[in-house]
C-alpha cells in the first residue's frame, strides 16, 4: 500500500448509527446529513430499531416448527420495510429499486421457513437487518447525489473459532478491501455481522454494531470513533430506571469498559478493548441532538470521585466451602481451572479463610462445573442476583466516598462486596428484585450529593 492510502486511514474517522438513529426514514434523512462533511469516514449502521428483535422471533417460531407465526412476522416486517421505501425515496425510479432489494432480502428470509430450522439458518436470518439498513442507506444517498461505497462486512469482518475476532485478518484484509476505491472519502459498511472460522454468516452478539465500529477503527487506527446512538452520552446511572441522571463528559478507558461490561446498554461489553489497545479516542454523540457533548473516552482520566453506576442482571453465585485450608496455595488455582475449562468467566470475587464465593453469568455449563467444584468442599448455587458496578476515582484520600455509597444502600442486603481490585471500582452483588432499589438509592446517596457537570 501507498504511503498516501496508509496516511488517509490514520485520518479516517469510524462513525456507528445505531437503531434509532437510523429507525425512520426521518432519522435516517438526520445521519444522512451529519455524515455529509469531506472528511474520510467509515460509516457502520445497525439494523432499523425493532428489526433485529422481529428476526429473533422468526428464528424463535422457525425453531418451534411454527410456520405460520413465522409467515405473519416476515410479511409484517416485509410490509414496515415497503413503508419506509415510500417515505425515504423521491423518485419512482429508487422506491423501485428500493422495493427489488428489499423483497430478494424477504425472498431469502421466506426460503428459510422449512424443517428443520438450523443455528447456521438463524445466523443467516439475524443478518438482514444489517444488510438492509446499509443497502437501503447507500441508495438513499446515491438518489441524494452523496458519493459513497458500500464496503460489505463480510468480507473483512471475521471471528475465529474461539468466537473471538479474528483482529489480524481484519487489519490485513479491510485496508485492501478500502484500497480498491481511492477516491473515496466516505464508505458505508454493516454493524454486528461478521464470518465464522467456517467462513458461514455469524455474528457479534446482540449489540455488536458497537463492537464492529470499534474493531474496524482498531483496524485502521482510525483517528477516533464516534457512537452515535438515541441518548447524549454515557449517563451516571441506567436512565431507564432513574430520573434525573446526566451524561458523564469524560471516562477513562477502563471506566467506560467496565460501565458497559456491568451493564450499561449504550456500548457494547467488548466495544471499549480494541480501541483502547490502540488509543483511538471514543466518543458517544446523540443523533436527535448532535451539537450534545456527549461522552468521551480516552487513556484521560477526566474528574474525580463516583462517576457513574451501572447494573448487569442474569449473575449467579457460587459458594465453596472447605475444611481444607482454602486458601493454602494452589487452592485457588485449581477452582479457577475449573472454570477455565468450562471456558466460563468469573466476575466477582471474593474470599474468607473457609470459603470462596464467586459469580458467574454464563451458566451453559453449570452443572459440570458444580459437579467439578464438589471435590473441594461443599459448594453453594444461588442465581437471580444483579451486579452493581460503581466507577470513578476511589482514591485513598476520601474514605468518605465508599461511606456514602454504604450508608445510601443501608437498607439492601448485600451478598458480595469487591473493592480494591482497581482503584476506580467498586462492585456489590444484590438480588435482581433490589437492582431497582439500590440504583436509585445510590444516586439519591451519591450523585445528589456530588458536583454535577456545568453542562448537565
Ligand atoms: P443503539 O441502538 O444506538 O445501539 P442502545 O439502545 O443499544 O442504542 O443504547 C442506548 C440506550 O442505552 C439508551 O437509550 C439508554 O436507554 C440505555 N442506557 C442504559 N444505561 C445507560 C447509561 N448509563 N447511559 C446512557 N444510556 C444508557
Ligand atoms: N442489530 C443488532 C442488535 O439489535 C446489533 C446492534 O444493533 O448493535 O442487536
Ligand atoms: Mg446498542
Amino acid at each position: 500500500m501507498t504511503l498516501y492510502k496508509k496516511t488517509k486511514l490514520f485520518y479516517m474517522k469510524v462513525l456507528k448509527f445505531g437503531g434509532t438513529s437510523v429507525g425512520s426514514p426521518t432519522n435516517m434523512k438526520s445521519v444522512a446529513s451529519l455524515i455529509n462533511t469531506p472528511d474520510p469516514k467509515i460509516v457502520v449502521l445497525s439494523a432499523m430499531s425493532g428489526t433485529t428483535n422481529k428476526l429473533v422471533q422468526i428464528s424463535e417460531n422457525l425453531y418451534k416448527d411454527k410456520a405460520d407465526e413465522a409467515t405473519s412476522i416476515i410479511e409484517e416486517l416485509h410490509q414496515t420495510y415497503k413503508q419506509v421505501i415510500d417515505e425515504l425515496y423521491k423518485s419512482d425510479k429508487y422506491k423501485q429499486q428500493a422495493l427489488d432489494f428489499v423483497q430478494s432480502h424477504f425472498e431469502f428470509i421466506k426460503s428459510k421457513v422449512k424443517d428443520n430450522f438450523s443455528s447456521h439458518e438463524e445466523r443467516g436470518i439475524l443478518a438482514q437487518g444489517e444488510l438492509l439498513s446499509t443497502g437501503l442507506f447507500q441508495l438513499f444517498l446515491e438518489e441524494s447525489n452523496i458519493s459513497s461505497v458500500l464496503l460489505p462486512a463480510l468480507n473483512f469482518m471475521k471471528i475465529d473459532e474461539n468466537e473471538e475476532p479474528d483482529t489480524a485478518f481484519i487489519a490485513r484484509q479491510l485496508p485492501l478491501d478500502l484500497a480498491q476505491y481511492p477516491d473515496t472519502n466516505l464508505f458505508i459498511t454493516q454493524g454486528y455481522i461478521c464470518r465464522n472460522s467456517f467462513g458461514e454468516i455469524d455474528n457479534l452478539k446482540r449489540g455488536g454494531s458497537d463492537y464492529s465500529a470499534s474493531l474496524i477503527g482498531a483496524a485502521i487506527n482510525a483517528a477516533e470513533i464516534q457512537i452515535w446512538t438515541d441518548i447524549d452520552g454515557m449517563h451516571n446511572n441506567d436512565p431507564r430506571i432513574v430520573k434525573n441522571t446526566y451524561p458523564v463528559a469524560e471516562l477513562s478507558f477502563d471506566e467506560a469498559a467496565e460501565l458497559a461490561y456491568f451493564g450499561a446498554k449504550i456500548l457494547h461489553p467488548s466495544s471499549v478493548l480494541p480501541a483502547k489497545q490502540k488509543n483511538i479516542p471514543v466518543r458517544l454523540l446523540n443523533t436527535l441532538q448532535p451539537e450534545a457533548r456527549g461522552t468521551t473516552i480516552s487513556a484521560r482520566t477526566g474528574g474525580s470521585n463516583i462517576k457513574a453506576v451501572a447494573a448487569k442482571d442474569g449473575i449467579t453465585a457460587i459458594k465453596i466451602k472447605s475444611s481444607r485450608m482454602l486458601l493454602a496455595y494452589g487452592f485457588l488455582r485449581r477452582i479457577f481451572e475449573v472454570f477455565e475449562e468450562y471456558k466460563t468467566s468469573i466476575d466477582m470475587i471474593t474470599t474468607s479463610e473457609v470459603a470462596v464465593s464467586l459469580t458467574i453469568d454464563n451458566t451453559r455449563y453449570i452443572n459440570e462445573i458444580i459437579a467439578e467444584l464438589k471435590e473441594f468442599g461443599t459448594v453453594e448455587m444461588d442465581q437471580d442476583f444483579s451486579i452493581i458496578c460503581l466507577v470513578g476515582d476511589f482514591i485513598e484520600e476520601r474514605p468518605g466516598t465508599v461511606l456514602n455509597i454504604f450508608k445510601s444502600l443501608e437498607t439492601i442486603p448485600l451478598r458480595m462486596i469487591s473493592y480494591g481490585g482497581s482503584k476506580n471500582n467498586l462492585s456489590l452483588l444484590v438480588k435482581t428484585r433490589y437492582k431497582n432499589q439500590a440504583l436509585l438509592a445510590i444516586n439519591e446517596g451519591v450523585f445528589s450529593k456530588s458536583e454535577q457537570p456545568a453542562h448537565a
